[in-house]
């Protein structure tokens, strides 16, 4: 037992929990990260984020890494059972408002090689692996982790000022706060089948989508060998009668072709129950839940593990303000505040992309070969398919906007190149910005300054200009997360309401 407490535990060094911890690495937060695997799992799941999460790596110096092991993904085309091409939604070529691509795939233990590598630079973060977290018990001012070793059993504990449940969809920190999971109406049996093929396929690089409610399936390429099919399981169908090469291959045949199937490398073809599902309550004291353990969605859109590493970079820099004396305590409140609706509304997008690929039975194919042809013609509906834009944040202690409002509160601001060549995120680095689109007094910079934030004059003609006039705003505090804050005319009132941050420092 050692009684020293430790600012921040982090239970589970999955994406989500890594994520949090490379976050509060970059502002000296000690936490320690605990895992009962040794090392990386290594079952592939995710296979694509969008640019808003890549900018979250990005922030954490791993863009260029991610860029050597991830797939620019082309967009997406909807097929029949017989695969003909009913539409096709082709992404432009350039990066997105964040300075990334919009839609990447990749592997997802590639992933979290490289964020776990990454956490070497961070000299504050611990990850010890072989430990099964078993408690988690709140006293006044500390929780106590209790542990285990997954082998001997020798038990074991630390204290912590905050604990972190980044421990996936059984979380163990969730029953600890004994909050009720909402059931949101989803349960579907899916085969997810990985290949790493010697030839190219030769396949459309986007994401193809089989709508069929006989078998809806989906196809991508995931990297340069490698190659992702989920198909539906039909009632008493299991992924047990696949392991069979013969009677796996006549599935991925429609895409395969002629390539011999002695060229396909079947690394794992493995039944998922694709879920739907979120947590009442995503904070008790000091313990929060952030990632599969506070939500569970379908993979139709790919944002399970995106949706988690926005959690953790919508608590990080908080916890890091309130560990740093900056920031008030109650100022944590806003992490489910802000994050449960935004989870909410991405799991009810997958659900309906779901609904529209699989359900309607005969008639439902019938509407999908009318319509899907047509929807090239509907304006705007390209537009909306493939941007990637999240919705904004809702009201809370640190996302000022009126109701019913339209205001750039709450959303993130571009990650845009500035004047001398730098990214909005590079110079901001970490800390409150105040964009404007005019001077500020001496004594309104003075205070800016003050309180640690960093201070943008947008020019007329720059990407930030362009955006505050967009928003119909003259200026905005932005979060260290990229989130607005606060955005409107009253210059004066955006500068008293800058808050003092009090983060002890920021390492890129
Ligand atoms: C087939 C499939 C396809 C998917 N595709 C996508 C996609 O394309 N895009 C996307 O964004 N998401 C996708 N997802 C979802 C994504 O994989 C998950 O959302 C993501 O892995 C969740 O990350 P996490 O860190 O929250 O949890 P996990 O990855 O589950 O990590 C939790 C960690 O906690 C550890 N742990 C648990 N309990 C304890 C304990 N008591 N003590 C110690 N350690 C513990 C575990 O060992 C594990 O390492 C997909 C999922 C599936 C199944």
């Amino acid at each position: 037992m050692n009684d020293k407490t430790i600012p921040v535990v982090i239970v589970g060094a999955g994406p989500t929990g890594l994520t949090a911890a490379a976050l509060l690495g970059q502002y000296g937060v000690e936490c320690l990260v605990l895992d009962r695997w040794e090392s990386i799992y290594p079952r592939p799941r995710a296979v694509h984020l969008d640019d808003e999460v890549y900018r979250i790596l990005g922030r954490l110096g791993l863009g260029g890494q991610f860029a050597a092991i991830s797939w620019r993904c082309l967009g997406l085309r909807l097929l029949d059972r017989e695969m003909r091409v009913l539409a096709e939604f082709q992404r432009d070529a350039a990066d997105g408002r964040h300075g990334f691509p919009q839609a990447s795939m990749f592997d997802q233990p590639e992933l979290e090689a490289i964020l776990r590598a990454g956490l070497k630079r961070h000299e504050t973060v611990t990850v010890r692996g072989a430990t099964e977290v078993t408690a988690l018990t709140q006293d006044g001012g500390a929780v106590r982790v209790g542990f285990a070793d997954p082998v001997t059993g020798r038990p074991d504990s630390v204290l912590a000022r905050y604990v972190l449940g980044c421990d996936g969809a059984n979380s163990l920190a969730r029953a600890c706060i004994g909050t009720g999971v909402k059931d949101l109406g989803f349960a579907q049996r899916w085969l997810v089948v990985d290949v790493a093929a010697t030839a190219d396929i030769g396949q459309w690089e986007g994401v193809h989508q089989v709508c069929d409610p006989h078998r809806a399936a989906t196809f991508m390429r995931v990297g340069e060998t490698r190659y992702r099919w989920e198909f539906r399981l039909a009632p008493g169908e299991t992924a047990d009668q696949y392991a069979d090469p013969a009677r796996l291959h006549p599935l991925i045949r429609p895409w395969t072709k002629d390539i011999p199937a002695g060229e396909l490398e079947v690394i794992r073809a493995a039944e998922y129950t694709f879920r739907a599902q979120i947590a009442d309550r995503w904070r008790d004291r000091r313990v929060f839940l952030l990632g599969d353990a506070a939500h569970l969605t379908p993979p139709f859109i790919g944002q399970g593990m995106g949706t988690g590493m926005r959690d953790a970079m919508n608590l990080a820099w908080k916890l890091a303000g309130v560990l740093g004396g900056g920031l008030p305590e109650r100022m944590l409140d806003s992490y489910q505040a802000e994050r449960k609706p935004h989870a909410l509304a991405s799991i009810r997008l997958a659900k309906l992309t779901g609904a529209l690929m699989t359900q309607g039975g005969e008639a439902g194919n019938l509407l999908r070969r009318l319509a899907a042809p047509r929807l090239h013609r509907v304006p705007g509906l390209r537009e909306q398919v493939l941007d990637s834009q999240t919705p904004a944040l809702r009201r809370s202690d640190l996302v000022v906007r009126r109701p019913w409002r339209r205001s750039l509160a709450g959303r993130l601001c571009p990650n845009v190149v500035l004047p001398d060549g730098r990214r909005f995120d590079d110079v901001t680095a970490g800390r409150f910005a105040i964009v404007t689109l005019a001077e500020l007094s001496a004594d309104q910079r003075d205070g800016v300054r003050r309180r640690g934030a960093v201070l943008l004059t947008a020019a007329p003609g720059t990407g930030l200009h362009r955006w505050l006039r967009a928003g119909r705003a003259d200026a905005a505090i932005v979060r260290p997360d990229g989130a607005v804050l606060r955005a409107g005319r009253d210059l004066a009132g955006l500068c008293a309401a800058l808050p003092a941050f009090g983060a002890a420092r920021f390492r890129p």
